[in-house]
């Protein structure tokens, strides 16, 4: 159905009627999922080749009461749009922190590193760099086993604050990982100016390992980046002893993905510790 008044056309159509109603109502209950705490934090362990747990992604998880547990691909972008996100980032910070101390009292898990996602609305918070630092100080989670995972387009959006947030946020300890790395525009030269812990190739790559060459080349060239600026490299949604083989035979650092674990609750990370007699 169309209307046309002046030079303005307008389009109603019920189906975006119904979207716009479903949009309103997982915003209003995302705001009580936060309140209500409905939300849990997921992780996926991260393996070095030779098997060794050195840490984890925190994926957020909301657990519906009617709809059962929710995937954040379902709620991440209405939390962004709404921004609910900022909260709701800085709940997860949180969280995480509070998890990576109380690793930090058993032997055994002290020395896990704990990554956490980043939104660009919650990272140009004004005073993002502020409260991530007074997170560690509450917390009492030790700065360099926090890993905070930003996208290329995120720091390209606005590369002076970006670098201005990194350096402070650096100078305390806290490390950086480029996720999703090699599907955006970020060239040598601000790589460079970045300071950068690690680089994450994205899964779009891993998966296409060994079945599509110009995916081989994208694949080498980051590992080869990343020897070249220093940089620790990690691949990600590695789920075939194909592509691990193919990420080992190139020097790839650190592996996560389904064929090494899939995201879990906390518990479940804590049973791959080793036990603490072979510690
Ligand atoms: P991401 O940061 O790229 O996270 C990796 C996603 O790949 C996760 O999806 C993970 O479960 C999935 N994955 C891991 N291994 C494999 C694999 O072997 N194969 C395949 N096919 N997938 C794998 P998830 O948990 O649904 O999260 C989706 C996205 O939501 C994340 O992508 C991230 O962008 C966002 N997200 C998750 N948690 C948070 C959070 O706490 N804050 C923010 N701002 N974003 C988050
Ligand atoms: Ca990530
Ligand atoms: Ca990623
Ligand atoms: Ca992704």
């Amino acid at each position: 159905v169309k209307a046309q008044r002046g030079n303005a056309l307008c389009f109603f159509d019920p189906q975006m009627q119904i979207e716009i109603n479903h949009r309103a109502r997982l915003e209003s209950d995302l705001q009580a999922a936060l309140a209500e705490g409905q939300f849990e934090l997921h992780y996926q362990p991260q393996f070095t080749l030779g098997g060794a747990l050195v840490g984890a992604e925190a994926l957020l998880r909301w657990h519906h009461p009617q709809r059962g547990l929710v995937a954040p691909s379902e709620f991440i972008t209405v939390a962004e749009d709404s921004g609910l996100i900022v909260p709701l980032g800085l709940w997860v910070l949180r969280t995480a922190c509070q998890q990576l101390a109380t690793w930090q009292g058993d032997p055994r898990s002290a020395g896990l590193q704990l990554s956490v996602n980043v939104s660009a609305r919650q990272f140009r918070q004004p005073d993002f760099a502020e409260r991530v630092i007074g997170v560690l100080q509450q917390t009492g989670a030790r700065s360099h086993l926090l890993k905070l995972e930003l996208t290329e387009s995120l720091v390209l959006d606005d590369v002076q604050d970006s670098i201005a947030k990194m350096h402070l946020l650096r100078t305390k300890g806290v490390r950086f990982s480029m996720d999703d790395f090699g599907t955006g525009h970020s060239s040598l030269a601000y790589l460079t100016r970045l300071p950068l812990h690690q680089l994450k190739i994205d899964q779009s790559f891993v998966r296409n390992l060994g079945l599509r060459h110009t995916d081989d080349v994208i694949v080498q060239t980051i590992i080869g980046m990343a020897r070249t600026l220093d940089l620790e490299v990690i691949a990600e949604g590695v789920e075939t002893a194909e592509q691990r083989d193919f990420l080992a035979s190139h020097g790839c650092d650190l592996y996560q993905g389904y064929l090494f674990g899939r995201p879990m609750p906390v518990a479940g990370l804590e049973a791959l510790l080793s036990p603490l007699s072979q510690s």
